[in-house]
């Protein structure tokens, strides 16, 4: 299929119309079929839990062309698997892990021609979520929820590309309670987030890094993303803590960083150890890795190399999963799944795909 007239390599991170979005409602205890529709806005009963109770969460994964020609997701397992724990947390229905497959599938298969093509340095960004509707006005799990899949194309997350941002470390605000729901991907902790985020825009830095709630002490994650570091001793070490997300780039730079002999440790890390570091990095689907050039603490400021200059192992991580995600490197641990052709129309209760690794 052609792809779609647009000017691919100058695509911004932001949502863009596509041609069909699939939605499913839960009612009397199961899921329905998925209807697939153009239309992008929802009718919504205005007393729905997700409007006053936050029960909301989502997903975000992406789809790539690849070398070979390929259209592949990027471990969708994790994602299915996540959605699950994060519909649980808040008490709603969890999307079973082989529908949620089949219906990213069915999605992308349908926006085909919007997977920028390979080379681009674009992808197709996929957003799945959950949210309680139906009136309901006592604080109570809703009785109906809505699971939509859409898709849109995007450029990479920041402008400026694989360059170095500044963080200011965060303590008059928290993200999220040690036994809160900061491990779940739910909407409440970004709109928990946003004051402390544009506050530290306003003064120059381009996001905060939040303290452990409980002790102030160790580091948790930046605003949308995970954080690491690289210590001087060539380690990757990345926060241990019950209220950060558990990101799956930061589960898959583990890995790499693993083979490439960094021997990976998640751990406490205690903010002034900011001092030590040889390099810093943040880490999410939307830009697998940002170089922290700085991070600020109270009157000090921590720089990693001239502060302007990606680290050299984070650009290593950076390239390597790219080059996977990409199929330009073998694909040794089957982090990728091939989006099959929609001649092969899956069906919403249909059987597994079959992830298939991408030679080189
Ligand atoms: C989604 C998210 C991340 C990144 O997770 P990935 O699976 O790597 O995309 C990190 N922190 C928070 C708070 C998130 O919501």
């Amino acid at each position: 299929m052609e792809p779609a007239k647009m000017d691919w390599p100058n695509l911004d991170f932001g949502y863009r119309k596509t041609d069909a979005n699939l939605r499913f409602t839960w009612k009397d205890g199961a899921w329905s079929e998925g209807v697939m529709t153009q239309e992008e806005t929802i009718p919504l009963h205005m007393a729905s839990s997700c409007l006053h109770y936050g029960q909301e969460c989502f997903e975000g994964l992406k789809a790539f062309s690849t070398r070979d020609g390929d259209v592949a997701l990027f471990r969708i397992e994790e994602n299915a698997a996540r959605m699950i724990e994060s519909c649980k947390r808040i008490l709603m229905p969890p999307v079973p892990k082989e529908m949620f497959i089949n219906a990213v599938m069915r999605v992308v298969q349908a926006n085909r021609h919007y997977v920028p093509p390979y080379g681009t340095g674009a992808s197709l960004y996929v957003r799945p979520l959950v949210i309680g509707i139906g009136p309901r006005i006592g604080v109570r799990p809703a009785d109906e929820y809505l699971f939509i899949v859409f898709v849109t194309p995007v450029g990479p997350y920041f402008k400026t590309g694989f360059k170095p941002v500044h963080l200011v470390v965060e303590e008059s605000m928290d993200r999220a309670a040690p036994l809160g729901v900061g491990n779940a991907k739910v909407g409440g902790n970004y709109a928990a987030g946003m004051r402390a985020s544009m506050g530290a825009k306003e003064r120059g830095f381009t996001e905060v890094l939040y303290l452990d709630a409980k002790h102030k002490k160790f580091i948790d994650e930046s605003g949308p993303a995970n954080f690491f570091a690289i210590t001087k001793d060539g380690q990757y070490i990345t926060p241990k803590s019950e209220s950060i997300l558990p990101s799956i780039t930061n589960k898959s730079l583990i890995t790499l960083a693993d083979q490439m002999g960094l021997r990976p440790e998640r751990r406490q890390i205690a903010v002034d150890e900011i001092f030590d570091f040889a390099e810093a990095g943040c880490c999410g689907t939307a830009a697998v890795i940002t170089p922290v050039g700085s991070i600020t603490w109270r009157d000090r400021k921590a720089t990693y190399g001239d502060g302007e200059t990606p680290g050299e192992y984070s650009t290593k991580l950076y390239k390597q999963l790219r080059a996977i995600q990409l199929g330009e490197a073998p694909d040794t641990h089957n982090w990728l799944t091939i989006v099959p052709d929609a001649g092969n129309e899956p069906t919403t209760t249909g059987g597994v795909f079959s992830t298939k690794t991408v030679s080189c």
